[in-house]
């Protein structure tokens, strides 16, 4: 039966169907297949001098930590907290920082609000400048939380793992990595990031560009001139291209719109853009918090993104907005489900009415409505992204659902079409569903020499996403079977926080060796998949992206490759309730002066 949407709106029938015929035309048979590799000349990073040597180290410590990120670095300093300061963290980049070290295109900034984003707020006593904080600022923040809790001393910046074994005999991780180092250590972390390997779009002739390239997450201000802070000011006689329309896409292109001399925006599915409404700091509210002010306005945000419609919404921002009703849920009768449907409509209709307002030309505005449920890609949040496509020089180029065609010497191809350009900017994304071991960049070998890939060859098997059988005492900060939150940081700070209990409760009762059951790791697969059938109903109506690894279908492996997808704060409570037992229930461990236990 038809239902009615709104006075003068699409119905919910009409809209269900044109959501069908845009994912349609999105569904490739190849897949995850269609996504590339930066070359080493892209992947290079732009933001060190070249030439760095130094001699390599030899060591044992307790603790070694892979990735220097959010999640690498809050595991340190909760470790540091219980007094476990003997600690190695091996970095790629120059930096602390992870993504905020890499992601410095100009206009980037976290579109989560920063006083729930940034790590730390009450220990660091830092405030930050706005209610979104720009990259620089996050930046700048996490080398001010690496001084603070003495962080530095203990990196290897610039420096690949590029081996790590399990010594069966001396209970120990053997590391290795690009710089000839030799690391031995009693606890092995991987928190080498989420979003940390920048993927291209695998289109026939990307080698023949012979313009300037480069992805997002590898910005050239040589070549554009100009700073994060500054404008471009070499890209006053340019044609630029973007290919890409997600979050990054949406902040860049207001920046580049306003350098460049043309901007041609290539769209494959359009982005889904909110108020953002930017605000500077209320100094006097900031410094009237009390104690505890910030896990509390933390939990709150996640509650209210997550459907918990919490009492307060403390933040009350566009993503709360959006996020208030959780539409991917299963749904317990056919009245929920279609109320439920009606809302996700709703929502999605007031972003698209959005761009009506802003886009004057009324083609371009309808070129730039998504047409897709709420929870099947990222929302973005930003108030300059719109209004770029009003000017002069910015050019939509809408491949609805194909994407570029083909790139030649001197351009992009769509529709037979060439668009000669002097800089390509990919802002293609990162790798998030691809094989851990390969994002990573080396392949762990557990007990026996059983490599990961081996292991995990018919997808991954752990206890929380944390513990993995076969790995002793290696412990993970990743999607893998992990917790999935809007705040990312939210995420991380629990992941690390459960990662430093175990490895101190280990040390405070003398567990030498922890490894979870088999049986444990098949029964919180169970529970991941329980959870996910829930909305699989859901992901099934929607356009690809990495949250459904492009739509490609799901075998086996994939299905054990699963997110916890309910809330982050119902994965945070299985991780608390389960350090909270008087023995962590489903390891097998082995003390120092006796055998094992289960
Ligand atoms: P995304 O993966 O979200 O976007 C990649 C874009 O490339 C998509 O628009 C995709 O289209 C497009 N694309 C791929 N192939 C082609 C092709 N052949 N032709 C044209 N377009 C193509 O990457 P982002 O870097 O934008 O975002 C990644 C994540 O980073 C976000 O989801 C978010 O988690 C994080 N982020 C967070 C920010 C924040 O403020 N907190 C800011 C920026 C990023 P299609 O949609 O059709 O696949």
């Amino acid at each position: 039966m038809e239902q009615e949407h709104g006075a003068h709106g699409p119905s919910v029938d009409e809209l269900r169907e044109k959501y069908r015929q845009e994912q349609q035309k999105r569904l490739r048979p190849e897949g995850m297949a269609q996504w590339g590799e930066l070359s080493e000349e892209l992947d290079r990073d732009p933001f060190v001098e070249p030439g760095f040597t130094r001699d390599p180290v030899v060591e044992e410590t307790t603790v070694v930590i892979v990735g220097g990120g959010f999640a690498g670095m809050l595991t340190a300093i909760h470790l540091a907290k219980h007094g476990i300061t003997d600690v190695r963290i091996v970095e790629k980049a120059g930096d602390f920082g992870g993504t905020w070290y890499w992601n410095r295109y100009p206009g980037c900034m976290c579109d989560v609000e920063s006083y729930v984003y940034l790590p730390l707020l009450e220990e660091t006593g830092f405030m930050p400048t706005e209610h979104y904080a720009s990259a620089p600022e996050i930046f700048e923040y996490s080398k001010l939380l690496a001084r603070t809790f003495d962080l530095y001393p203990r990196a290897l910046f610039q420096t690949d793992v590029t081996g790590a074994d399990w010594d069966a005999e001396a209970r120990r991780w053997q590391v290795t990595t690009s710089r000839g180092d030799r690391l031995s250590a009693k606890f092995f972390v991987l928190a080498g990031g989420i979003l940390h390997k920048a993927k291209l779009p695998g289109i026939p002739g990307i080698d023949a560009f012979e313009g300037k390239a480069f992805h997002t997450s590898r910005w050239d201000y040589g070549y554009t001139g100009g700073s994060p802070t500054e404008p471009m000011d070499q890209l006053a006689d340019k044609r630029v291209a973007i290919i890409g329309t997600g979050a990054t896409a949406v902040q860049v292109v207001p920046q580049v719109a306003r350098s460049a001399k043309e901007l041609y925006v290539f769209q494959r599915t359009p982005g889904a853009v909110g108020v953002r409404n930017q605000q500077p700091t209320d100094v006097e509210w900031f410094q009237g918090q009390q104690p505890g002010w910030q896990h509390e306005r933390i939990v709150n945000f996640t509650q209210a993104v997550t459907g918990a419609q919490p009492e307060v919404d403390m933040v009350g921002d566009g993503w709360t907005e959006v996020m208030w009703v959780d539409t991917q849920k299963g749904a317990a009768s056919a009245e929920e489900a279609a109320e439920l449907e009606r809302i996700d409509f709703e929502v999605m209709e007031t972003i698209r009415a959005r761009i009506d307002e802003v886009v004057e030309d009324p083609e371009t505005a309808e070129r730039l409505k998504p047409y897709w449920g709420k929870h099947c890609k990222r929302v973005c949040f930003h108030d300059d992204y719109l209004p770029a496509f009003n000017r002069p020089n910015v050019h939509l180029v809408d491949t609805e659902g194909r994407g570029v065609e083909a790139i030649t010497r001197d351009g992009l191809v769509f529709d037979g079409v060439e668009y000669p350009v002097d800089l390509l900017i990919y802002a293609s994304g990162f790798e998030v569903t691809t094989d851990l071991y390969h994002r990573l960049g080396f392949d762990p070998k557990g007990r026996d020499g059983v490599a990961l890939s081996q292991r995990w060859a018919e997808g991954a098997h752990t206890l929380h996403g944390v513990l993995a059988s076969g790995f002793p005492n290696m412990l993970l900060i990743s999607l893998v079977q992990g917790g999935f939150g809007t705040n990312f940081s939210h995420l991380l700070s629990e992941s690390a926080k459960h990662v430093a209990r175990i490895v101190e409760a280990c040390i405070d009762q003398g567990i030498v060796v922890i490894e979870p059951e088999e049986a444990a790791e098949e029964e919180w697969l169970a529970l991941l998949l329980g959870v996910g059938m829930g909305n699989a109903r859901y992901f099934q109506t929607c356009t690809p992206s990495f949250y459904n690894s492009e739509q490609q279908a799901i075998d086996s492996r994939a299905v054990r490759n699963l997110t916890y997808t309910g809330s982050l704060l119902e994965y945070v409570g299985y991780l608390e309730r389960w350090r909270d037992e008087p023995e962590f229930p489903g390891v097998t461990v082995q003390r120092a002066d006796a055998g094992e236990h289960g």
